[in-house]
């Protein structure tokens, strides 16, 4: 049993890899194919854009595949930048442009209004069109400056009030059990299983 995880970006790709461990299938780096390029995303939202992502894989590589997106809503920015999150501050822009963007447009914003939710939609698709797609959403708050040195993308700017730190002051085990991709990719697992794991053992 095999499993392509369709992205290209090298920090996702790590995440993705440990939280689909253990289910019995190989998961296989969309990097193995050297001729595979990830698509343009193309899409409006999030469920279109891990939709493309997985198809595109799948189809490519004759196996089935699976590929997130995520966007980061902003209250006060009325959810900007939501599904442009890897453009906040423009084509090309690197993660911190966008932070420092981000952290730019929310100055004076006022504590009670620094509110935010990262959501991540996960697709699972096949070779022949099918696809299943699942949601996770991890809410918190935009601090006023950077804080921690792990992670990547807006994590040392997105604070989990409750625990009273960014999810770039945790470690990855630590974000992995609240993280929006976690809770996403829990609901894959089930997927996985359902789809793949039990398919093959009836066949
Ligand atoms: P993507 O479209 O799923 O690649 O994600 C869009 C952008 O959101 C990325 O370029 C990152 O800047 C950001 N991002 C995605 N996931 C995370 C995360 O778990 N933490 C922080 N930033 C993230």
């Amino acid at each position: 049993m095999r499993l392509v995880i369709a992205t290209a970006n090298r920090d996702k790709r790590l995440e993705l890899m440990a939280l689909l461990d253990g289910l019995g299938i190989d998961l296989l780096p969309m990097t193995r194919w050297k001729d595979l390029v990830s698509p343009a995303e193309t899409g409006r939202t999030l469920e279109e854009n891990a939709t493309i992502k997985a198809l595109s894989a799948a189809r490519h590589t004759g196996l089935p595949a699976v590929a997130d997106d995520t966007g980061l809503e902003v209250e006060a920015l009325n959810g900007r930048p939501g599904v442009f999150a890897a453009r906040f501050a423009g084509e090309g822009a690197t993660y911190r442009d966008n932070r420092e963007r981000l952290l730019r447009e929310m100055l004076g914003i006022p504590e009670d209004r620094r509110g935010a939710a990262f959501r991540t939609v996960a697709a699972l698709c096949f070779p022949d069109g099918e696809c299943f797609t699942v949601e996770g959403k991890c809410i918190g708050r935009i601090t006023g400056e950077e804080r921690g040195d792990g992670g990547f993308g807006y994590d040392s700017i997105f604070l989990i009030p409750s625990l009273g730190v960014t999810f770039a002051e945790m470690t990855t085990d630590q974000k992995n059990a609240i993280s929006h991709r976690s809770q996403a990719l829990g609901k894959m697992r089930e997927l996985i299983t359902e789809h793949i794991v039990q398919g093959q053992t009836a066949t």
